[in-house]
């Protein structure tokens, strides 16, 4: 226990040794400052390698006028490294049930919806549809219902899963080394855990009850999978809450801090960007990105970290899916459905945000062709490993 919460303390430090962890308008002078030549120089340095000052340089304003070029390097480097592949996944939502009160989610506690969970019998039948469509990678996805989404449900459930699915990950509420170790065991080899909002006072605002009010706690959790020996850990912030631009920077940081230490686990980074939701008012998100900001914002992260695998869900509009399969996306979403049961047509339970690209998972396999790319279904298995 004292060495995770040294390690934790680690992180902690460095987020505040860099300013990062509040107050994000002081780096405003500091991006706006840089110069045509200081993105050239950053540029003209080795791709995929992580420095703070080239992250900087590259998420400024500056840099926006050489996204042309930013994405042939970004192309370049994601084919020599993970070559002309995209994987492919689907998310299964469990429960809407929430004890949370985030301000921008559907699935609020305090939001009068449609709940529904579905009982393991439910999850394989779902399950069961999503594999007759060829993937071999799920997603489990649960509001935080810790009393019925139990960690022996996870295990149960991943039991069952991992006799036809290849790959069974996690985005469910925050856990302990000791219940990510059982889910480990279990079958569960990857977990995927947005910190929201690396601004603690952002953070405050937003999670004003429920288990995720401890900024800290949960800027812990990840040093708690990669110890649990996950395979892979997936980051993100929810985009709109805050300036992307800072944002990003605290992500690299947090990217490059696991790296240094869990050599064992692949990092991943997601971008979820702020999507109409139900019981939400959208007028109360000052920080939206476009759609330029995030293609900076994905190439600025790939040019930084070569390794890293960088994740696009039906969130994001069909167009911007397939421009960026070129340009640095490894893992996207097909097929998806965000409500729990969603997969059969006659259920009918709330959304926690609206898809953006409702095409199927045969749909995006046949766009990737068309792009020259092979749609990974499986990557991964158990096999590869010798305790499973
Ligand atoms: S973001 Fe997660 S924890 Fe927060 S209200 Fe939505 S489902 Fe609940």
């Amino acid at each position: 226990m004292k060495t995770m919460q040294t390690k934790s303390q680690q992180f902690s430090s460095i987020l505040t040794l860099r300013g990062l962890d509040r107050k994000y308008s002081q780096w405003s002078n500091a991006l706006n400052n840089f110069t045509e030549s200081d993105v050239k120089g950053a540029l003209s340095s080795q791709p995929g390698v992580y420095r703070p000052e080239k992250l900087m340089v590259l998420v400024s304003p500056a840099a926006r006028g050489h996204l042309e070029q930013m994405a042939q390097l970004a192309h370049q480097l994601t084919v020599q490294r993970f070559g002309k592949t995209i994987k492919l996944y689907v998310p299964l939502y469990l429960s809407n049930y929430c004890s949370s009160s985030c301000r921008y989610c559907g699935f609020n506690v305090d939001n009068k919806i449609e709940r529904k969970r579905l009982t393991i019998e439910e999850a394989l039948e779902q399950a069961d549809i999503i594999a007759n469509e060829g993937f071999r990678d799920i997603l489990l996805v649960s509001s935080e219902d810790r009393n019925y989404i139990t960690v022996e449900y996870l295990c149960e459930l991943s039991k069952q899963l991992r006799k036809k699915f290849s790959c069974v990950s996690i985005e469910v509420y925050q856990m302990t080394a000791a219940e990510y170790s059982e889910l480990f065991a279990a079958g569960i080899e990857g977990v995927t855990l947005y910190q929201e909002t690396y601004d603690r006072d952002v953070y405050k605002y937003y999670h004003p009850a429920g288990l995720k009010t401890d900024y800290g706690q949960r800027l812990n959790v990840a040093d708690d999978m990669a110890a649990a020996g996950m395979r892979e850990i997936g980051l993100g912030a929810l985009l709109g809450l805050a300036d992307w631009r800072v944002e990003t920077l605290a992500l690299g940081e947090h990217a490059h801090y696991l790296m240094k230490r869990y050599w064992q686990s692949h990092i991943s980074i997601s971008f979820p960007r702020i999507r109409p939701a139900s019981h939400v008012d959208g007028q109360q998100f000052e920080h939206l990105l476009s759609d330029k900001d995030m293609v900076q914002m994905m190439l600025a992260l790939r040019l930084c970290f070569a390794d890293v695998g960088l994740v696009l869900s039906t969130r994001e509009p069909a167009s911007l899916r397939d421009n960026m399969v070129s340009l640095g996306i490894t893992r996207m979403s097909a097929g998806s459905k965000t409500s729990p049961g969603g997969y059969c047509k006659t259920e009918h339970a709330l959304e926690q945000f609206d898809v953006n690209d409702s095409r199927s998972a045969s749909q995006i396999a046949e766009m990737l062709r068309e792009r020259g790319l092979d749609a990974v279904w499986k990557d991964w298995d158990c096999g590869f490993i010798d305790n499973k």
